[in-house]
């Protein structure tokens, strides 16, 4: 089985955290070199120096570093493919509901082990995939979807905009069962929301909300007009924008010139301001004071297709 482009680019930038001189533009030519090579497990644990050298990779630190991440990586990576062929197996030749009953509590197991940091990183790993043009599209076959009848084990919650543009699991390159997703035009928090947040924070037990805005918000830009012309949309509609309109700060938007600039700071001030709803939730404070969930905001740029995390509430904020 060869390692597919997305699988290479994460599992570099996995082993690459920190790693002086690694930029994109080493992610990127490394990649290639792996891919073009057709390198698949067995193959990359032959490779020498020599042979890394071959492949692209002329930095001697990056090429010594390669291979101990490797030999760490080995293991898992060793493991995660019997499982997938496992998976795979099991779907060609038919399965049981026992068979799919223990991989489904396999799944809920290792997604309670998970830390609120490591649900982060895969999220930013999972955008970084997605705006490099490298995204793995994850889809679950036949057996993992039987699996997830049973219960779903989401580990992140996101608070987002219905905006067509932003889709959340494609902006993160997560597939079925991964994400807990409330969407609402600007990413409002209130009610049901409220509740579906709860929800996914005390029986789900996700371990991050996320309250995600983006550029180019039409919610947020409808909330920023003068009252008169919010008065003349219908109830709800006004109602609505009247909410955002009254967690913004008016003035100090006032003073941004830059329309690209006010249309980010506007949509960030709604995100706090969201945030803030999220904190005043008894039981979702308590989960951040105790470390056991992240509560953050986040900006998407339509444009790039980068997520930007943003105000990321401290425990002692709570
Ligand atoms: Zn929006």
């Amino acid at each position: 089985m060869c390692l597919s482009v997305g699988a290479v680019t994460s599992w570099l930038l996995d082993s690459f955290e920190g790693v002086a001189g690694f930029d994109g533009a080493s992610l990127s030519r490394y990649a290639d070199a792996f891919v073009a090579l057709g390198v698949d497990g067995a193959t990359l644990s032959e490779l020498d120096g020599n042979g890394l050298k071959d492949a692209g990779v002329d930095n001697a630190v990056h090429r010594s570093k390669l291979l101990r991440a490797w030999n760490q990586h080995t293991s898992d990576i060793e493991r995660t493919s019997t499982l997938v062929r496992n998976a795979r197996v099991v779907s060609w030749q038919g399965f049981s509901m026992e068979e799919a009953l223990q991989h489904n509590s396999m799944q809920a197991r290792s997604a309670l082990i998970r830390t609120p940091e490591h649900v982060l990183a895969s999220l930013q790993r999972g955008n970084t995939r997605f705006w490099m043009g490298m995204a793995q599209r994850p889809e679950a076959n036949a057996f993992q979807r039987r699996a997830l009848i049973m219960q779903q084990y989401p580990s992140v919650c996101v608070v987002g905009c219905s905006d067509s543009r932003v889709p959340v699991e494609i902006v993160f390159d997560l597939g079925l069962g991964d994400m807990f997703v409330i969407r609402v035009a600007g990413n409002v928090v209130g009610g049901p929301v409220t509740a579906s947040v709860e929800y996914a924070v005390n029986h789900l037990h996700v371990k991050m909300v996320l309250v995600m805005g983006h550029e180019g918000c039409g919610a947020v830009k409808a909330a920023m007009l003068p009252e008169a012309q919010i008065h003349a949309e219908s109830d709800n509609l006004r109602d609505f924008l009247l909410d955002v309109k009254a967690g913004m700060d008016q003035e100090r938007l006032a003073h941004v010139s830059d329309p690209r600039a006010r249309d980010r700071e506007a949509v960030i001030t709604n995100v706090v301001s969201q945030l803030r709803a999220l904190k005043a939730i008894s039981s979702v404070a308590e989960k951040v004071r105790s470390g056991d969930v992240i509560l953050s905001g986040a900006f998407y740029d339509l444009s790039s297709g980068i997520v930007d995390f943003v105000n990321q509430v401290k425990p002692d904020e709570c």
